[in-house]
C-alpha cells in the first residue's frame, strides 16, 4: 500500500474495434490489485448520447445492470463487480447524454455566470469531475472509456483523460491501450499494422499508451511482442496478451502470469505488490474441467442474444464452480413452445430456468415450461417475469381462473394476478406512495431493497437468514388479493419486502421458487447467490 492517498488513475482504451473485451481486462487488472490490498474502484464513462441505457432494448446494447442504488448500467458494471466482489453505483458509469444533461441543467440556474458554455472547457470539465469523484476514498480507479479510439463522440472523453494526465503528473496515471492483432488465415500470420495506426491515432491526440494490451485468437510469440513494443514506442514488459480463452475469469491470471503488476506498479509506484490469486484460481479450475454436469433449460425470449442475459448466465457459472458442476445450458426459445412439444423440449433437462421480461412475446410458452416443471417435480427457479409468471400458471392450472392475467399482457383481465400499484402500505400500516418514477412513464422498482424471508420455508433454508437484500427491476407486482388462495393450494408466500411479494415456493416440491428480485445481480465468482446456488443443487440431484 502507498504512503500517499491521492487516488491513482488507470485509464484504459480500446483501439481496431469494438467488442475486444475492454470491460474484462479492465476488471482482470482491477481484480489483481484487489487482492494485492489495495482499495480499487472501476468506472465506465460511454460516449453514447442516451442518458443511461434503461430505454435501450437488450438487441441493441445487451443486457442493463442494475447497481444495488438502482442505477440503470451498462453491461460491463456487471463483470466488475462480478470479479471485483464489491456493489458499484451511479457513480461508477455515466455517459455523454449525462454528462450534457448536468452541464444544461447548470446552465439554466445560471452557474456558469452568463459564459458561452461549450465542449472545451465545460464539458471536459463535468467528465473530469465525475471521474474524480468516482475516485475518492480508493487508491486506484480503473477508468475504461467505451468505445474505440478515433470514434467522434469519444473525443471529449480523451482529451479530459489527457488534461488529467498532464494536471496529476508522473506516478498517479497509466493509459492502457486494448487493440486487435488479427490473424490473416491466407497469409497464415498475426498482423500488428492496425495495433500501430490505432496507437498512431492516440499519439495524435496527445496520449501515448504506457502498456499495450493485445486481442488474439492464439498466443503472440516473443519476436512479435518485440515488435509490437518497438513500433508502438512501450517497453518490451508492457506488451500483454490476452487470446481466446475457455473462461473470461482466466484473463487475471492469464495478466498475472506475464508478470502485469510489475509494469504498472513502477509506473505508478505502488512498491512491491504482493498477489494471492490462489482462491480465484482454484475457482477458475472448476469452471474449466469439473467433473459434474446438470442440463438447465433457460427459457427466454431473446435466446439468440446471449448477452441481454449476460448476468444470469455468469450467476449459473458461479454456482456451478462452487459445486465443481458444469452447466450445460439449453437454450429454450419461449415462443416455440406449446403443448404439444413441451413434454419432448424438456425431456433430458435437470433444471428449468424462466428468465425476466417485458412484454408478451413468448409468455404463453413460458407458462408451459413452467406448468411442465410444477407438474413433473422438476427444480424451477422463475425470476421476476418468470415469479409473476408462476402465480399466473398456478391461477389458471390450479385455482382454474381461466383469464388468470397481468395486467402488463391484458389491462381488462377481471383475475389480475399481476397488477400496477402506485401506492402501497408499509410496515407500519401507513400508505405510501411509490417514488420510482419512470421516464417511460408508469413507475419501474429499481434497485436494492430488503427482503423478509418466512421461517420454515425453502427460501429460508437456503439463505439462512431473516432479512435479506436483493436488486429489482419491475413494473408490476404480485396482487395480495389472491394470497390466501395461493397459500389454501399449496403455494405460498416466502418472502416479502413493505408488504409487496417478493418471493413465493410450493411446499409439494422438491425446488420450486419464484423471486420478484434479480437474484443474478449479486453473485459473484468467489460468492454465488444463494438462491442460484439452492436451484443448482437441487437440479443437480435430479441427474439421471
Ligand atoms: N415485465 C415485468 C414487470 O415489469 C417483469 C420485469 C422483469 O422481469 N424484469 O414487472
Amino acid at each position: 500500500m502507498t504512503q500517499n492517498r491521492q487516488t491513482k488513475y488507470i485509464f484504459v482504451t480500446g483501439g481496431v474495434l469494438s467488442s475486444l473485451g475492454k470491460g474484462i481486462a479492465a476488471a482482470s487488472i482491477a481484480t489483481l490489485l484487489k487482492n494485492s490490498g489495495l482499495k480499487v474502484s472501476i468506472l465506465k464513462a460511454d460516449p453514447y448520447i442516451n442518458v443511461d441505457p434503461g430505454t435501450m432494448s437488450p438487441l441493441e446494447h445487451g443486457e442493463v445492470f442494475v447497481t444495488d442504488d438502482g442505477a440503470e448500467t451498462d453491461l460491463d458494471l456487471g463483470h466488475y463487480e462480478r470479479f471485483l466482489d464489491e456493489n458499484l453505483s451511479q457513480l461508477n458509469n455515466f455517459t455523454t447524454g449525462r454528462v450534457y444533461s448536468s452541464v444544461i441543467e447548470k446552465e439554466r440556474r445560471g452557474d456558469y455566470l452568463g459564459k458561452t458554455i461549450q465542449v472545451i472547457p465545460h464539458i471536459v470539465n463535468e467528465i473530469i469531475d465525475r471521474i474524480k469523484k468516482a475516485g475518492e476514498g480508493n487508491d486506484i480507479l480503473i477508468v475504461e472509456i467505451g468505445g474505440t479510439v478515433g470514434d467522434i463522440e469519444g473525443q471529449p472523453f480523451l482529451e479530459a483523460i489527457r488534461m488529467m494526465r498532464v494536471e496529476l503528473g508522473k506516478y498517479n496515471c497509466i493509459n492502457i491501450h486494448l487493440t486487435l492483432i488479427p490473424f490473416i488465415k491466407a497469409a497464415g500470420e498475426l498482423k500488428t499494422k492496425p495495433t500501430q495506426h490505432s496507437v498512431g491515432e492516440l499519439r495524435r491526440i496527445g496520449i501515448s499508451p504506457d502498456m499495450i494490451i493485445c486481442r488474439s485468437e492464439m498466443p503472440l510469440n516473443r519476436e512479435l511482442k518485440d515488435k509490437i513494443a518497438t513500433s508502438c514506442g512501450v517497453e518490451k514488459n508492457c506488451v500483454i496478451e490476452s487470446f481466446d480463452s475457455q473462461s473470461i475469469y482466466q484473463i487475471p491470471l492469464l495478466f498475472l502470469k506475464q508478470d502485469i503488476l510489475t509494469p504498472i506498479s513502477e509506473f505508478l509506484n505502488l512498491g512491491d505488490l504482493k498477489v494471492d490469486m490462489s482462491n480465484w484460481d482454484s475457482l477458475v479450475k472448476r469452471v474449466i474441467a469439473p467433473t459434474k454436469e446438470v442440463k438447465i433449460a433457460f427459457v427466454g425470449k431473446y435466446v439468440d442474444l446471449k448477452e441481454s442475459y449476460k448476468s444470469l448466465t455468469e450467476a449459473l457459472i458461479h454456482a456451478g464452480a462452487n459445486l465443481d458442476t458444469r452447466v450445460d445450458i439449453k437454450w429454450c426459445d419461449s415462443e416455440k413452445i406449446d403443448d404439444q412439444n413441451v413434454d419432448e423440449i424438456f425431456k433430458d433437462i435437470d433444471g428449468i430456468l424462466v428468465a425476466g421480461g417485458f412484454g408478451n412475446r413468448g409468455v404463453d410458452g413460458k407458462i408451459q415450461a413452467i406448468k411442465f416443471a410444477r407438474i413433473n417435480k422438476i427444480p424451477y427457479l422463475g425470476i421476476c417475469l418468470g415469479m409473476q409468471l408462476c402465480l399466473i400458471e398456478f391461477a389458471k392450472n390450479v385455482l382454474n381462473l381461466e383469464d388468470a392475467n397481468s395486467v402488463e399482457f391484458d389491462v381488462n383481465t377481471k383475475n389480475n394476478i399481476i397488477y400496477l400499484i402506485d401506492e402501497f402500505i408499509d410496515n407500519s400500516g401507513k400508505k405510501q406512495i411509490r417514488t420510482y418514477q419512470s421516464p417511460l412513464g408508469g413507475t419501474m422498482r429499481l434497485g436494492g431493497y430488503e427482503c423478509k424471508i418466512k421461517q420454515n420455508s425453502l427460501l429460508f433454508e437456503i439463505y439462512n437468514q431473516k432479512n435479506i437484500k436483493e436488486r429489482h427491476r419491475h413494473r408490476y407486482e404480485a396482487n395480495p388479493k389472491y394470497r390466501s388462495e395461493f397459500e389454501k393450494y399449496g403455494l405460498i408466500v416466502s418472502g416479502e419486502s413493505d408488504g409487496l411479494i417478493e418471493a413465493v415456493e410450493l411446499k409439494d416440491h422438491p425446488f420450486f421458487i419464484g423471486v420478484q428480485f434479480h437474484p443474478e445481480f449479486t453473485s459473484r465468482l468467489t460468492r454465488p447467490n444463494p438462491v442460484i446456488l439452492g436451484f443448482m443443487k437441487a437440479s443437480l440431484k435430479n441427474v439421471r
